[in-house]
């Protein structure tokens, strides 16, 4: 299903979860399209993010990607990273794709909100995401780039879910160390489980008797604030106090579990240094008024042998892209549309920043119906995200921006025959650099995943 006779190549930068649901909708329908992936294996988050105790989570959703990126219509290429080893505006402009979908997730740490901060990574001050990469591939040895070394009574800087993967890492990996002081054998998987108390008391042990000393999480606003629980959109007040409550409960069994503890209505405010080493941080009080957070005057120093930021993932900078702050300057952040690049979208963590597995795929899924699809011309009026998300207002909503894209930019031409000969010949002459056959051969080259 294209228009006319020849199909529409379309790019995809990412190959996890959103890039893939794309990748897959999007050959279905009779498009050629040609992921580029920055890593050798295409799962993103899912293996370099999701803390490796998620075993069954983290098997089923690569079965997922390989299998959508398997369709004989997608063409994986893979070690490719969008910015260095191709231009972003040439990809776009250049190559002869109908469309172009940014699926690359957000891989970049927000800054730690303190001047200088960032003088001291790797001297008392870590961030997130390559703390809990290296975290993921610490068993296999297969990134002997990324180290990661859990301290006791560590600084976590967060409130998110993934501050509490953090703080998690840090508890379960010095109990283990602790245990087999004392010759007892476990592993991350039975204490994730189980739960540290359940694990210690059939050893007779109390946490109290290991003299751990666990990381705290230093959260700007209140408990009930903490996102592990989202309230539904428009609820009202006794709603929201419900919310608040089971957010409340969460987070005091998640405490009791894995034993971190949380200290609310703490914002970072300064860095304490010696011998040019960060060996902690002054925090400032904060108060919560109608939602908003203020400062207040009293303060508060934590010394800690180390410090990790944990306040959001915000994405990588593309050469090409403009950037408003520290995300990409969209000027529709419904469909990711980029001002002077009408044929580029852009699909999950990349425009959602934060956000789930579910999330990433719904809105990858969305985007595609409702924009790229019609767009394109290969719709077959299958709205079933937004009908899914809604039911019949969706359907019309999904109806309105389809129409609305079309509108704006017309419908897409696939390439000349003599431009995608060119295009696939690039396609193969990258294929050819890097030593790639076939998708089966190269994951299977690539090793299983971590
Ligand atoms: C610590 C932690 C715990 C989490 N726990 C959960 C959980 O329990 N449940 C849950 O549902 N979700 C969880 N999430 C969130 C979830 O993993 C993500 O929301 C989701 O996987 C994002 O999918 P995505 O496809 O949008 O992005 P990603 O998975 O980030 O995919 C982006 C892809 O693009 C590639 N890429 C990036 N830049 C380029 C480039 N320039 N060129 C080419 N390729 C590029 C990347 O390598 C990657 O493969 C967690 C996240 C973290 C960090």
């Amino acid at each position: 299903m294209t228009n006319g006779s020849s199909p529409h190549l379309v790019a995809i930068i990412g190959g996890a979860t959103a890039g893939a649901e794309v990748a897959h909708r999007l050959a279905d329908r009779g498009a050629l399209v040609f992921v580029f992936e920055q890593n050798a294996r295409p799962y993103g988050k899912i293996e370099d993010g999701l803390p490796r105790w998620h075993e069954a989570l983290r098997k089923k959703e690569y079965e997922t990607i390989k299998e959508k990126l398997s369709h004989p219509g997608v063409t994986f290429v893979p070690d490719t990273a969008i910015g260095p080893d191709v231009g972003f505006k040439e990809l776009v402009n250049d190559w002869g794709f109908s469309a172009v979908v940014l699926a690359n997730g957000a891989w970049r740490d927000r800054p730690l909100p303190i001047e200088g901060a960032d003088r001291f990574i790797d001297k008392g001050l870590v961030y997130q995401n390559p703390f809990v990469i290296a975290f993921n591939h610490a068993e296999r040895g297969d990134r002997p780039e990324a180290s990661y070394t859990v301290h006791p009574g560590a600084v976590i800087v967060g409130g998110g879910l993934a501050s509490i993967d953090v703080a998690k890492i840090h508890t379960l990996d010095l109990t283990i160390r602790t245990l087999v002081e004392r010759g007892i054998t476990t592993d991350i998987h039975e204490l994730e489980v189980k739960g540290i108390p359940k694990v210690l008391a059939k050893h007779d042990l109390e946490w109290a008797d290991l003299g751990i000393e666990g990381p705290t999480i230093y959260y700007r606003r209140r408990i009930e604030d903490m996102p592990v629980m989202s309230a539904p959109e428009g609820a009202d007040e006794a709603r929201l106090k419900k919310v608040e409550a089971g957010r409340r409960r969460m987070l005091e069994k998640a405490m009791d579990k894995y034993r971190f503890k949380v200290e609310p209505l703490s914002a970072p405010d300064g860095l304490l240094v010696e011998d040019d080493r960060l060996v902690g941080l002054r925090f400032r009080r904060t108060r919560i008024e109608n939602g908003r957070v203020l400062m207040q005057d009293e303060t508060f120093d934590v010394k800690a042998p180390v410090v990790i930021s944990s306040i959001g993932s915000i994405p990588e900078p593309i050469e090409g892209i403009d950037m408003r702050g520290e995300l990409f300057d969209f000027k529709d952040w419904d469909l990711g549309r980029l001002e002077g690049y009408p044929t580029v979208f852009s699909v999950g963590n990349v425009v959602t920043g934060k956000g789930n597995i579910v999330a990433s795929r719904k809105h990858a899924t969305h985007v595609s119906e409702v924009a790229i699809e019609a767009y394109l011309g290969l719709s077959d009026g299958d709205r079933s995200a937004a009908a899914e998300v809604a039911g019949s207002p969706a359907l019309d909503a999904a109806a309105e921006t389809a129409d609305h894209v079309t509108a704006h930019l017309g419908a897409a031409t696939p390439p000349a025959p003599e431009r995608a000969r060119q295009l696939l010949e690039r396609i193969a002459a990258r294929h050819e650099a890097i030593g790639f056959e076939d998708f089966e051969t190269w994951l299977e080259k690539a090793g299983p995943p971590c």
